[in-house]
């Protein structure tokens, strides 16, 4: 897989910042926690806190072992993922671009109001059962100028679908390859039993010929 789409992937899911970790994880296999914390300058605790947030979403996965010089703690080995693990990291998109779409739509469709004290927000409805003033403070509520929070969220969503475009490429391009090595397999598993068959063939025949000499030889002595 192309390392800048799984770098992609890994900041969609734990942020920019973790992104370094694939560098370092990429066509490696179950590298030590305490190595990646040290190459990404990062405390264990962080380290872990990304790698399970990738875990939850199936792009990386561990091997533990117990450490007795740790006083019998777990250290965890990473791996990453790619191929299969990408079919549901596909999922995990779609859906919060879904979410996204649903959140545009709301803040398109109706008004929202805000306590400018309390950074407080409410719908249309609850400011009118509060009769537009704040529950907590008094202050008058005001409208929200939602133009900001819909350009935020549009430039989300196109984020998403972009991220969903090279995600679905790869996804075939895996696909493709999959297909190709079953085929390779078929083609492999057809010669085998062709080249067996005529082996066989050509042992019924050594008999026949071995027979033959036998019999031969038996007329000579005769
Ligand atoms: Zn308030």
């Amino acid at each position: 897989m192309q390392i800048n789409l799984l770098k992609s992937i890994v900041a969609s899911v734990a942020g920019s910042s973790a992104s370094g970790i694939v560098d370092f994880l990429h066509k490696k296999k179950n590298v030590n926690e305490f190595l990646i914390a040290k190459k990404l300058k990062l405390t264990i605790n962080q380290t872990r806190n990304i790698l399970y947030k990738l875990a939850d979403e199936g792009l990386v996965s561990f091997v533990r072992k117990k450490d007795n010089r740790k006083g019998g703690w777990y250290t965890y080995f990473w791996t990453l993922n790619s191929g299969k693990s990408l079919l549901k990291f596909r999922e995990h998109l779609a859906k919060a671009a879904e979410n996204l779409q649903q959140q545009l739509q709301q803040r398109k469709a109706s008004r929202y109001f805000y306590c400018p004290n309390c950074d407080l927000e409410f719908t249309e409805e609850n400011a009118l059962i509060h009769d537009y003033t704040c529950p907590e403070c008094g202050s008058v509520l005001q409208a929200k100028n939602m133009q900001d929070e819909i350009i935020r969220i549009e430039k989300e969503i196109n984020k998403h679908n972009s991220l969903l475009e090279e995600v679905d490429k790869e996804v075939q391009v895996i696909a493709t390859e999959e297909t190709k090595a079953r085929n390779r397999r078929a083609r492999a598993e057809v010669r085998k039993k062709l080249k067996s068959r005529e082996a066989l063939r050509g042992k019924k025949k050594v008999k026949k010929v071995s027979l033959k000499k036998n019999n031969k030889k038996k007329n000579k002595k005769r």
